[in-house]
């Protein structure tokens, strides 16, 4: 990545996404289509440089998040804007500047790999396109792009299939990056590598912001990756981000029972904490999004339900230490008042049966 082109300079956000909704309409059988709420009027902001964690279970909006803020999915409400400018409405033709300053990084870069093509070919497709580059001048820029990733040049004339799956990510990463953008979208970008791998493509992601500022959504079920590349985390349940705030504090201190659930599977380093840990099985899935249950999203598995949860949807409250949470305890009940819920003792329900390691 060279610095042909200029950075923004502004105090706005990368990204700042205000209020947004993506609804679809799908069958459902006899009753014809019916909306399903994929996202519902969610804000988060990333500034330069920072990553955003983004995490929940599958089928809680993290993908659709990241593909909507980019503009691949179209939104049904509110606003998207980038270094404070707003891309919500613009026409295809007027967005194109900006699709080159945001980019996606898949979980399986086939996605964004030609199979048929030599892969600097792949690599330099964005630089011709946007560009313009050809020939000799192509070839140096994907050159100095396969430097920045870690590939070898003289790979640069071989075809997607020659390379391991690491390798790919890399090729992946290198496309991301030939335009020098602003924000990288990646969604479960690390999933499918082993762990060592894993832990190379993540530390050239960090390598890759310690050097040109990139920002990035980062969207993953892994919590232990996540910890390790965000500086403020988001979780989402059931299209709505239930939870936010700086990584350490949601970490070492959940507010939301959702994010205590999620946490309580994520080893720890140290085996004699480990064992005294107890991991919450959530019972059930994820509810049915066309159909949610009406006040707090997740009432239906929560240990700590109390009647207000079934009427009346949590706001977002202050948490002591940054960010916000949205669940009736802090308010009512206990009255945590932005404190963790690992303080509060955790009730025994059929609903939700506690596994202790310790008993394995
Ligand atoms: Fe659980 Fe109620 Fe909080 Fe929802 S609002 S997470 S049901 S305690």
């Amino acid at each position: 990545m060279t610095s042909i082109e200029p950075t923004f300079v502004t105090t706005a956000p990368v990204l700042l996404a205000e209020d947004l909704s993506v609804t679809f309409h799908v069958r459902r059988g006899v009753m014809g289509k019916v909306p399903l709420h994929a996202v519902s009027s969610i804000d988060f902001e990333i500034d330069k440089s920072e990553t955003l964690g983004l995490v929940g279970e599958s089928g809680s909006g993290k993908s659709t998040t990241g593909r909507v803020v980019l503009r691949l999915l179209e939104p049904s409400g509110g606003h998207v804007y980038l270094n404070g400018d707003e891309i919500t409405d613009l026409s295809r033709r007027k967005l194109r500047p900006y699709r080159r300053r945001m980019q996606m990084i898949f979980q399986d870069p086939y996605s964004s790999l030609d199979p048929s093509v030599e892969v600097w070919r792949n690599v330099g497709e964005p630089l011709e396109v946007h560009r313009g580059l050809r020939g000799r001048a192509l070839a140096d820029q994907v050159a100095e792009l396969f430097d920045h990733v870690g590939l070898a040049r003289h790979h640069m004339h071989r075809y997607p299939y020659e390379f391991s799956g690491g390798q790919r990510q890399r090729l992946a990463i290198a496309r991301a990056i030939a335009l020098n953008p602003d924000l990288i979208v990646c969604d479960e970008a690390v999933s499918a590598l082993d762990v060592s791998t894993r832990n190379q493509i993540t530390n050239l992601l960090e390598d890759i912001q310690d050097e040109f500022g990139v920002s990035y959504l980062f969207i993953a079920h892994d919590l232990g990756v996540v910890r390790h590349m965000s500086h403020r985390v988001a979780v989402m349940y059931l299209g709505r981000i239930v939870e936010d705030g700086p990584t350490a504090r949601l970490y070492d201190a959940p507010a939301h029972p959702y994010t205590e659930a999620l946490l309580s599977a994520v080893p720890i380093a140290d085996p004699l904490i480990q064992r005294t840990r107890e991991r919450i099985v959530l019972p059930g899935d994820v509810p049915d999004a066309t159909n949610p249950p009406p006040g707090c999203p997740f009432n239906t598995r929560c240990a700590y339900v109390m009647d207000i949860c079934r009427e009346v949807m949590p706001e977002p409250t202050p948490v002591a230490g940054g960010g916000m949470v949205r669940c009736h305890l802090h308010t009512t009940g206990p009255t945590l008042a932005g404190g963790s819920v690992l303080d509060v003792e955790r009730p025994r329900t059929k609903a939700t049966k506690a596994v202790s390691h310790a008993l394995r």
